[in-house]
């Protein structure tokens, strides 16, 4: 028997409405590439994603069709987002972070039809437009009396482009799993591979982040996204903020410490979220300047391993909390968020610092489990680890246009599962640690050493900027730990102090074999740390004679 209930789709565009309707007063503030700060309201952005997705449907723009951006976290990517999928096309974020012959890739690969860019990335639409033959205009995104004089051939302006929609556009409603946006992950090996997510895993996802112990996103909440909606949707606020009726604070292309600062400040932003590299940098601000945070409360960390002296300073210098965050392009991408539980409250600082460290607890609709090579299930003991694998309503079934094949593995009721290409541990209260990424992981003797531990560590010293660990070939243990390592400015410390440091906080035997100071560590387009650009520029190097044990 069926159940009696009405069937509403879940579609992103019913997301916009209800802010619009609900809170329709609730600001969007946007640091502009031009310089300035926009304000808006969510009643406006439903009005002008309408218009948008008018334009669009009047160039001929048709439901499944790719329209592209290059774009920075703003108001006018915010329209572009529900106007595009809202009709029912497909919104491809690009990273503008990556190779112009790699974006001239996935454009042509994924299709797209128009692509909108923000003025910082006019360079890039200048050195491809021609090599990207299925793009119909290029869309400045600024106002029609700012349209650069540059040599591409249908360049137009975002302002003149919706000139031509309606404000009272009839949003469409449509079967729920229509594809609604298109992700390229970063590729480290091979070409680039599309995650295409559906209006019903957006909304269901965005449904999930906002909960209390995820994000815990609320309409008292003033919200600023760090982590770029080229990204993985922003770890998916674009959505989850307008579901709640959160304020939105929109910080452009300024993402160094002050900038974001200043912005924290002046709109008083309660919560954020971004990756590691850019706390360092917004940290090191603060310290420098002895600034305290008068309305952040708590911020989400998450893309690579927070380091648990980040987690402490957050927590006991500013009382700002960290919530840990694991997830992946693939996963929409929130996994699992590190948050206390009623058992832990009781607990010493210590004890539940100790907690927080971790990756955190599954989110309901992500389900996870550990295996071994054999892919027979391993024990919750937070000891044991073991390939990674999820399944659930917003993880990846298969990749754009059937890439790669059948990534999924089936368990023994031929449920297929997710391989995240993580290696970790899962505590007896389902607390996931990621102890590396399986390619990363460094294989000494037949057992296996975290570079994610040793980067924790090496980061806690106090002259230490950044750090990180790669294996390198040795004869007799395979491989063993090269730490590479970032000073502070003004700071000093010797390889044999480094070294020392690690005594008695990890077995002798993870020890790196050597350390090398460099003036900056290759990050990727995302703001990891380039492990294979790492092990490339240390091909050539040699251990210091030593057995390794
Ligand atoms: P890409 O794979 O394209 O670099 P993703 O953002 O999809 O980009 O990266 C997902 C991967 O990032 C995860 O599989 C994991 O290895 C790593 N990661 C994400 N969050 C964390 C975290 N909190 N701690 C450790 N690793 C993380």
């Amino acid at each position: 028997m069926l159940g009696s209930m009405m069937d509403m789709p879940l579609l992103v565009s019913n997301i916009l409405r209800h802010a619009a309707r609900h809170h329709g007063d609730a600001e969007i503030v946007s640091r502009r590439v031009e310089g300035d700060i926009h304000r808006y309201t969510y009643a406006d952005l439903f009005r002008r994603a309408g218009q948008l997705a008018d334009a669009l449907t009047r160039e001929g723009v048709r439901p499944g069709d790719r329209v592209a951006t290059l774009a920075w976290n703003g108001y006018r990517h915010m329209e572009l987002y529900y106007g595009v999928a809202g009709m029912g096309a497909v919104i491809h974020t690009i990273n503008p972070r990556l190779h112009p012959d790699q974006i001239a890739w996935i454009i042509n690969h994924a299709g797209d039809v128009h692509l909108a860019f923000d003025l910082s990335f006019l360079p890039i639409a200048q050195a491809i437009a021609d090599k990207c033959p299925t793009v119909r205009s290029w869309i400045a995104m600024v106002d029609a009396d700012r349209q650069p004089a540059a040599a591409i051939e249908r360049l137009t302006n975002y302002e003149q482009f919706i000139a031509g929609g309606s404000t009272d556009y009839q949003w469409p409603e449509f079967d729920e799993n229509t594809a609604m946006g298109l992700c390229y992950t970063s590729g480290t090996t091979g070409h680039p591979k599309g995650a295409l997510y559906s209006h019903r895993s957006t909304v269901l996802h965005a449904y999930g982040a906002a909960l209390p112990d995820a994000m815990g996103a609320s309409a008292r909440d003033c919200i600023l996204p760090v982590v770029p909606m080229f990204h993985v949707n922003a770890w998916g606020l674009p959505f989850s903020c307008p579901l709640v009726g959160a304020k939105m604070v929109m910080p452009g292309a300024q993402l160094d410490g002050k900038s974001l600062y200043e912005l924290f400040e002046a709109e008083g932003v309660t919560f954020s979220a971004g990756v590691p590299t850019v706390w360092l940098g917004l940290l090191q601000h603060v310290a420098q300047n002895k600034l305290r945070f008068s309305t952040l409360q708590r911020t989400v960390v998450g893309g690579s391993a927070c380091p648990p002296a980040m987690l402490r300073t957050f927590r006991e210098d500013y009382g700002v909390e960290v919530i840990h965050a694991w997830g992946m392009t693939e996963m929409s991408p929130l996994g699992t968020l590190c948050r206390l539980q009623n058992k832990h409250l009781k607990q010493s600082d210590e004890a539940q610092s100790k907690v927080l460290e971790k990756q955190g607890h599954a989110i309901f609709g992500v389900d996870m489990k550990i295996v071994d090579d054999e892919n027979h299930e391993l024990p919750w003991d937070g000891k044991t680890f073991g390939n990674l694998l999820v399944r659930g309503p917003w993880v990846i079934r298969e990749y754009f246009k059937g890439e790669g094949g059948d990534p999924l593995i089936p368990d023994a009721q031929g449920k297929g599962w997710f391989p995240t290409g993580d290696v970790a541990t899962i505590d007896a209260d389902g607390y996931m640690q990621i102890t590396d990424r399986s390619k990363d992981v460094i294989k000494s003797g037949g057992e296996w050493i975290s570079s994610i531990d040793l980067e924790n560590l090496a980061i806690a010293h106090p002259a230490v900027a950044n750090a990180a660990v790669i294996g390198v070939p040795h004869p007799k243990w395979d491989e063993r730990p090269l730490l590479v390592v970032v000073k502070k400015p003004g700071a000093e410390v010797t390889r044999e102090e480094l070294l020392k440091f690690y005594e008695g906080k990890v077995a002798k035997w993870w020890l790196p074999d050597d350390v090398l100071f460099v003036d900056a560590i290759p990050l990727g387009a995302t703001g990891k740390i380039l492990k294979t650009k790492l092990r490339e520029q240390f091909q050539d190097y040699k251990l210091p004679q030593n057995d390794g044990a």
